[in-house]
């Protein structure tokens, strides 16, 4: 039992510590793992991607994440990103329409997205949209919270030591599932929307058009984009997410700068 209160005691520490707030939104967030060792993690990954380093198109999905990221830099008062010289971009062999941004400024544009952006303003919206999610260090909150499931399994196991087999075993079935879709899904929901949002403010202070947005994810959604109920989803329902940009136009037009 004094276990279990420690437990409890380092976890709660560990919350109150670990909270931060993301820039914009003002939401609050748990991190516990420092951005360097989430960095690390993401370029072993990178470095095993297969990549077209001859693409033709790499050199435009450079220049238009450089202008990205440097529109983004006004709201990087915790100094998350890194400078311009340290970002790398890669086109990726992978017919999969899928795009990618790592901790640490690693960009990832599979072959299977160019079928669905045609002009400069929608490449635009999937980097505005993945530099967004390093700049609100969502891959150091997932990572944080999968440590937090982790350590409630551990509480659970603790507080059901002394209780039949088959009780502890519907506990560990449940503990997880149930971290699933009351921690997990509404946390990737709110990541989706956030990185949304922002992005498109960092499109159009970098110069693109944001009206492309609400296009670019309609036709992602019709030709093979998420499919699921959004219950089930860790991405927002397309309708949801459509309105939602639509919302946030006027405030993004704000931000476009203003032509000589
Ligand atoms: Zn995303």
């Amino acid at each position: 039992m004094n276990r279990l209160i420690a437990l409890l005691f380092s976890a709660a520490a560990a919350f109150l510590a670990g909270c931060e707030t993301v820039p914009i939104s003002g939401r609050s967030q748990l991190i516990l793992i420092d951005d360097k060792e989430v960095s690390a993690l993401a370029a072993g990954e990178f470095a095993k991607m297969k990549k077209l380093p001859n693409d033709p198109r790499l050199a435009k999905i450079r220049e238009i994440g450089l202008k990205v990221v440097a529109a983004a830099r006004p709201d990087d008062r915790a100094g998350v990103l890194p400078p311009s010289s340290r970002w790398e971009f890669a086109v990726i062999d992978d017919k999969t329409p899928n795009a990618f941004a790592m901790p640490g400024g690693k960009i990832g544009f599979n072959t299977g997205m160019f079928a669905f952006t045609p002009t400069d303003d929608d490449i635009a919206v999937i980097l505005g949209h993945e530099v967004a999610h390093v700049l609100c260090r969502h891959g150091a909150e997932r990572v944080s919270q999968g440590l937090v499931m982790a350590a409630s399994v551990a509480v659970a196991d603790q507080a059901t030591r002394n209780k039949s087999q088959s009780t502890r075993n519907a506990w560990m079935v449940a503990l997880p599932a149930v971290a699933q879709v009351g921690v997990m899904l509404p946390y990737s929901r709110a990541h989706e929307s956030e990185s949304d949002k922002l992005g498109l403010f960092f499109m159009a202070r970098a110069g693109y058009n944001p009206e492309a947005a609400p296009g670019f994810w309609s036709r992602f959604a019709a030709k093979g984009g998420s499919k699921t109920p959004e219950f089930l989803s860790t991405h927002p329902s397309d309708s949801t997410r459509i309105a939602n940009l639509k919302s946030w136009m006027p405030q993004a037009k704000a931000q476009m700068p203003r032509r000589p």
